[in-house]
């Protein structure tokens, strides 16, 4: 349970987005008065837990939307099985 999922400022606390491959990605999310809080805060607005820390919506959505294109500098693209860039639906509907 060691990496950084929430940060302290000024005695507030903000959960922080652990992937950050978004280009509007949140980074973090509100700042509250105790780490409970904030995490409820992240729960609110539908951040998803993937087991090592919180993404936020944004960068849950670009997951879900680029998996073929996620050619940001943190080398996912290798991990990418061949044969993966089959049509994927790419028609989800984003909630604005
Ligand atoms: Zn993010």
């Amino acid at each position: 349970m060691d990496p950084k999922l929430i940060v302290e400022k000024n005695k507030e606390f903000s959960v922080v987005c652990c992937a950050r491959v978004a280009k509007d990605c949140s980074e973090n999310g509100g700042w509250c008065d105790s780490e409970e809080e904030a995490q409820e805060w992240v729960e609110d607005e539908c951040w998803i837990f993937s087991g090592e820390g919180w993404f936020c919506i944004q960068c849950n959505s670009h997951y879900m939307s680029n998996l073929t294109q996620t050619r940001r500098d943190k080398g996912l693209n290798s991990l990418l099985p061949d044969g993966w860039d089959d049509n994927l639906e790419v028609g989800i509907d984003t909630v604005r």
